[in-house]
């Protein structure tokens, strides 16, 4: 029975927030535990039962994976690199393995060292110089050469909200199976194409990403092609790598990779200036006086995103001017209705709400870790619920207060969490359905919460998702670089970087 080592790391790493992730931020799975946690829509469950499904034993090492944050922290990346390298060594000395094949994210980052897949994917080369190495990756992953030397290949998921990482994760599999079974000789090509892009404008069941997805599936349906990727990058990230890369494995044909990938490249860059919001969106001020007027207009609940602090996409969920905004605005006393707010992450204004439901406070919260973006806001209120260890957002648990001043039901958490379901309100005793004005730090809404807003409203706020990357103040990533620049010329063939074919 061939054996194929398998591991995940997924991590989006945000650099402009100054959290740094460790090992409470992260979920970690070791060894054969990940059997009894696969979940559904999950590369790891695609790779593992694909290979599983083919007569291959898969060995499993560990599985690591947590909600976007700040770059994580060294000594966690080292260990948990460490203890991939070791259950691979281990399972090296109990007979020869066939194949790697991990789940990625490719736009993790680890603080004072720069990129974190790369690393990985470099020492597992070193230790497994001959046999094939396949990973599937998120669609916003960031290329870079370290990764592109030491795989095989790679394929990223063609859904964004990503729908298909489990026929992702099936797809690197089948790459394994191809290399193992029938003599496939994977050939990647990757084109460089300088664009910094923000998830909210990349959505694929809209313009340009459906038409270039569509051209992706093209492409993998031609004689020889193994996989075709959009790897849009990670645009909250200041690093030298930022940019979206075409990435083309072909099987024996090196020139049909390249060929393939500089027309992918040439396409989605014709299309640059295409790449646009689908949502309502506003500077913060139009946001709220749109949502009054909404509410004036029957409309209700409408949603506010506070979008420039999204901790899903790797904000640090702490700045506070758009909710001081929200509770100085005289509308909000008279609304008649608690506006909901998802939410602060401040661990300690959180906990001296411990045991204190129904009694008034004086709390200053907010604006502990991002201190550049606003100040903390000092307001006299009631607790209204108290949770322990909540984790109805799946990956960590955190416990959550309701702190009620100024008109607003502010959710102030323990734990950087993602404000991504409107169980998180009800469960605290306040139902979004019923009320008028729901904000919450998101991009776009969620299914969950488009499923109950009657209209969606973006707010371009302030923080590390600010979506205006403008006014972001790059330092690392290479110009020119559309749209911080945008007079200059592009030739996909330019920027093809080879890889020669592995011995
Ligand atoms: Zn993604």
């Amino acid at each position: 029975m061939k054996r194929v080592l398998t591991a995940a790391m997924h991590h989006e790493s945000n650099s402009f927030n100054p959290i740094i992730a460790g090992e409470e931020d992260f979920r970690v799975i070791y060894g054969h535990d990940i059997f009894a946690n696969l979940r559904e829509n999950d590369s790891v469950t695609g790779i593992i039962q694909t290979l599983q499904t083919a007569g291959y034993e898969v060995i499993p090492t560990v599985f690591a994976r947590a909600v976007p944050n700040g770059e994580v922290d060294y000594d966690f990346y080292q260990k948990i690199k460490g203890e991939i390298i070791e259950r691979a060594k281990a399972a090296q000395a109990a007979g020869p393995i066939d194949a790697i094949t991990l789940s990625l994210h490719g736009s993790m980052r680890v603080k004072g060292q720069g990129e974190a897949e790369g690393y990985l994917l470099e020492e597992l080369r070193s230790l497994f110089p001959d046999i094939p190495i396949f990973c599937s990756l998120d669609m916003h992953a960031t290329m870079t050469q370290r990764m592109h030397d030491h795989c095989d290949g790679f394929v990223g998921y063609k859904t964004a909200p990503h729908t298909d990482c489990f026929e992702t994760g099936a797809h690197a599999a089948k790459m394994t199976i191809a290399a193992l079974e029938q003599g496939a000789q994977p050939h990647a090509a990757w084109v460089r194409v300088p664009i910094l892009v923000a998830g909210e404008q990349s959505e694929t069941s809209v313009a340009p990403m459906l038409e270039l997805i569509a051209a992706l599936r093209e492409t993998e349906q031609k004689a020889g092609i193994m996989a075709a990727s959009y790897l849009m990058g990670y645009p909250w990230a200041d690093n030298e790598d930022s940019s979206i890369a075409v990435y083309v494995v072909a099987d024996g044909d090196m020139q049909l990779a390249a060929r393939e990938a500089i027309a992918l490249a040439e396409l989605i860059w014709s299309k640059k200036d295409e790449f646009r919001f689908y949502t309502e969106t506003y500077d913060e001020q139009t946001a709220l006086d749109k949502a009054f007027a909404a509410v004036a207009a029957g409309e209700t609940p409408v949603y506010l995103s506070d979008s420039g602090d999204n901790p899903t996409a790797g904000s640090s969920s702490d700045c506070t001017g758009f909710l001081r905004l929200i509770m100085n605005d005289e509308r909000t006393r008279s609304l008649g209705k608690s506006i909901l707010y998802g939410g602060i992450y401040d661990p300690v204004a959180t906990k001296q709400c411990e045991g204190k439901a129904g009694q008034e406070l004086t709390l200053t919260f907010g604006a502990k870790f991002d201190q550049v973006t606003s100040s903390p806001i000092t307001a006299t209120g009631v607790v209204k619920a108290y949770i322990k260890d909540w984790s109805g957002g799946g990956l960590i648990k955190s416990d959550l207060a309701l702190f009620h001043s100024c008109g607003v039901d502010i959710v102030l958490a323990e734990a950087h969490v993602g404000y991504t379901t409107p169980a998180m309100f009800v469960d605290l005793g306040v139902d979004p359905k019923d009320a008028a004005i729901v904000v919450c730090k998101l991009g776009y809404l969620t299914p969950g919460h488009s499923a109950i807003a009657k209209r969606s409203i973006m707010a371009l706020t302030k923080g590390s998702t600010n979506e205006d990357l403008r006014t972001l103040g790059y330092k690392q990533v290479k110009r020119p670089i559309f749209p911080l620049d945008s007079d200059f010329n592009y030739k996909a063939a330019d920027n093809l970087m080879f890889k020669t074919a592995r011995k």
